[in-house]
């Protein structure tokens, strides 16, 4: 973990590290040294029930990626959606913003990804570093 946690916030899985920097919490397990995001009950590996939570690292180098015109309404559309893949082995799949390419190397943040209700659905997305 490259930085002390200070805790958690919505939405679920997202916290803050002690630069209140936005961190993906997932888990790693003891007994097989795998880690996974987003964090389960049981290893995917080993299905040892010793996992503890992690903080992942904030950046991620792009392993692919698409563009998204059709779904639930609550959505916002067209969404750019991708996996990629973090320094500790573990790829994540997350909104993307910007103009991106494989291999870019993006960096973790929050954004507005819909809306319910009249109000505003955050969650993690991955955009080009040093982005707004
Ligand atoms: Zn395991």
């Amino acid at each position: 973990m490259d930085q002390p946690v200070t805790g958690r916030t919505d939405p679920e899985g997202v916290g803050r590290d002690a630069d209140g920097r936005v961190v993906l919490f997932g888990a790693a397990c003891p007994e097989c040294g795998t880690r996974f995001f987003p964090a389960t009950a049981v290893c995917p590996h080993c299905a040892s029930e010793a996992v503890a939570p992690e903080a992942m690292p904030r950046t991620g180098t792009l392993y692919t990626f698409t563009t998204v015109h059709a779904g639930p309404r609550k959505w916002k559309k067209p969404m750019v959606v991708g996996y990629l893949d973090l320094p500790n082995g573990v790829r994540v799949f997350a909104h993307l913003r910007g103009q991106v390419a494989i291999d870019d190397v993006l960096e973790l943040g929050l954004d507005t990804i819909g809306e319910e209700d009249g109000k505003p659905i955050v969650g993690f997305v991955f955009r080009q570093m040093g982005g707004v």
